[in-house]
């Protein structure tokens, strides 16, 4: 199936509510164009340098979403492109991007990024650090910011019932900061979760964006 045929077939079994993001890291200027043309604007990329090659490159209404983990080093070449960064992991990397949001004056929206797999080597926080280090006071400083839910990724397996807990365990690490810290913050309402080979899930469970790369442009070159 064309690019397009496979963006028509997720975008039906996600419906009119659920943000599409496609994962555009290692594809070409050409395939992304493609899905562009097939009426996408929402694209996710994991490596700030690779964003910055092709930003120029593409049409300027696209949403450039930051998905991978992000070094204090590039925030500056992030923050002037970046639409959603998904992948804050700690409070540090907030403040440096609260920093260079406000030269420019621009508001940069983030979703907090937890760590949920049984895989050691994914970012993110954990739900022990919500009370201790992520609360209000520490948040409070950062008004170039705007942090608008949080962000997920399962373990990688086979195991659906395991998928299903990881997803559970994020939707209720929502709830909790939902209740009790961002409960007057209309715009705390997303959850990124599910990606191609676990997407279905994710809704299931949920999910208010899903990050989608292979599943639409095939499998990745190694
Ligand atoms: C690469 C990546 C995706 C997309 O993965 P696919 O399996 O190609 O859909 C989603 N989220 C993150 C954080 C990624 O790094």
């Amino acid at each position: 199936m064309s690019i397009a045929e496979n963006i028509e077939k997720i975008r039906k079994e996600l419906g009119e509510a659920i943000t599409l993001v496609v994962v555009s890291k290692t594809r070409s200027i050409a395939e992304i164009s493609e899905a562009y043309e097939a009426g996408i604007k929402d694209f996710g990329e994991s490596r700030v340098q690779e964003l910055v090659k092709k930003t120029p490159l593409l049409p300027a209404d696209i949403r450039w979403h930051l998905i991978g983990h992000l070094q204090s080093n590039k925030v500056k070449l992030a923050v002037p492109h970046a639409f959603l960064i998904h992948s804050i992991d700690s409070i540090d990397l907030l403040k440096e991007i609260n920093q260079e949001a406000q030269k420019t004056g621009k508001i940069v929206n983030c979703l907090l990024q937890f760590h949920i797999a049984k895989e050691p080597t994914k970012y993110g926080f954990i739900r022990d650090d919500i009370h201790e280090t992520i609360t209000l006071n520490s948040l409070e400083p950062y008004k170039n910011t705007n942090i608008i839910g949080v962000m997920g990724m399962a373990t990688f397996t086979d195991d659906e019932t395991l998928i299903h807990s990881e997803f559970q365990e994020l939707m209720s690490i929502f709830n909790v900061l939902k209740e009790d810290l961002f409960k007057d913050n209309t715009r705390f309402k997303e959850i990124s979760m599910g990606m191609s080979d676990d997407y279905s899930i994710a809704l299931e469970e949920g999910s208010s964006i899903i990050r989608i790369g292979t599943a639409i442009f095939g499998s990745r070159p190694l």
